[in-house]
């Protein structure tokens, strides 16, 4: 539900109904439209009174909110959500933030090898799984808090803020300490008392979409992170399952321009994950890209035939250098148009 408030309503009546929402249990994002001051209300709103316009003299009117998802809709927040990571790092604000990285932490060599290269051509995050969730428990399962020391050497190393997938709430202290952005995988995107517990830990969250899920179903797993206050969240468009069987997943385009117009949140395209294939990471982040992407997930290997996870999908920082190039172009294209 949202409060449209009357422009003359006083900083105390703002107070008054704020106080009296959250005592009702609901959460409250304030909204400060192009003109109007309204007042955003998430949770069971079906208590309140129907006349709440004439009951608060200062109320304009009260308009209900369809979609299930509240703190992640573009009519809670209008305005783009910038994410702000260390070393001057945003995803959304116009910018194009690639997070590059192997799929799995190996050795010390590897990922330090693979964290220069990346940045050498422009990435600005590194990724890299520490806890791997494998589909058969006998593939390599990840290093675990090795890894995690691993991703932090390659940070101290070259600057770059680390993004890793956390599995289970055990590890939430740790995270919470040592990665700037925590990955909630798309095997894990409807895991509810995961999402909660992470959207209490004041870091950013990349939250990839279910393989299995449709958008509304993401942004409603999106407020579940939200509703802590205390972690922003950036989405990431990475295929669903289709009847298709020429790519791992099917990758949806499509959606970049969807939750671009729902939410205000960052979204991010995995081509890797989205694909399946190496040759086909390029030609989908060109096309992310062109369709309005905020940021890139690639999966890069210094060996990638030799990898321990995702070889097949992995291209060498020789191709990433040259997918770099090519991504930098399009946004270029697409900034420029948009300045027109
Ligand atoms: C990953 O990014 O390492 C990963 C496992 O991806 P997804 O959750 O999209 O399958
Ligand atoms: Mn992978």
């Amino acid at each position: 539900m949202i409060i449209i408030l009357k422009p003359e309503a006083t900083e105390a009546q703002i107070a008054l109904i704020k106080d009296e929402m959250s005592k009702n249990g609901l959460i409250i994002q304030e909204i400060q439209g192009e003109t109007t001051r309204m007042i955003g209300l998430a949770g069971d709103t079906s208590m309140l009174p129907p006349e709440m316009a004439t009951r608060y003299e200062f109320v304009e009117r009260v308009m209900k909110v369809s979609e299930p998802y509240k703190l992640a809709s573009r009519r809670f927040h209008p305005r783009d959500t910038v994410v702000e990571l260390p070393g001057g790092v945003c995803v959304g604000g116009g910018g194009l933030a690639v997070i590059a990285g192997p799929c799995s932490v190996e050795s010390e060599e590897q990922i330090l090898s693979i964290a220069r290269d990346v940045k050498l051509s422009g990435a600005s995050l590194l990724r890299g799984g520490a806890f791997k969730p494998r589909s058969s428990p006998y593939s390599f399962q990840g290093l675990g808090l090795d890894g995690l020391n691993l991703l932090k050497i390659a940070r101290e190393k070259t600057g770059l803020p680390i993004v890793t997938e956390i599995m289970s709430p055990e590890y939430c202290d740790v995270f919470a300490r040592d990665v700037d952005v925590i990955q909630i995988g798309a095997r894990n995107m409807q895991n509810f008392p995961l999402l909660r517990e992470v959207g209490e830990l004041g870091k950013p969250v990349l939250l990839k979409r279910g393989a299995a899920c449709t958008i509304d179903e993401m942004l409603q797993a999106a407020d579940y992170v939200l509703v802590g206050g205390k972690s922003p969240v950036i989405l990431c468009e990475r295929g669903i399952r289709t009847f298709e069987t020429a790519t791992r997943n099917t990758l949806d385009i499509s959606a970049v321009p969807v939750l671009k117009k729902k939410s205000h949140l960052p979204v991010v395209v995995d081509p890797s994950h989205g694909t399946g294939h190496w040759d086909l990471v390029c030609p989908m982040a060109m096309a992310a890209v062109a369709a309005g992407a905020d940021g890139l997930m690639i999966e890069v290997h210094n060996h990638p035939e030799k990898a321990l996870c995702d070889g097949q999908q992995s291209i060498t920082p020789f191709l990433f250098d040259n997918l770099m190039q090519c991504v930098t172009r399009m946004h270029k294209i697409i900034m420029d148009d948009r300045s027109e």
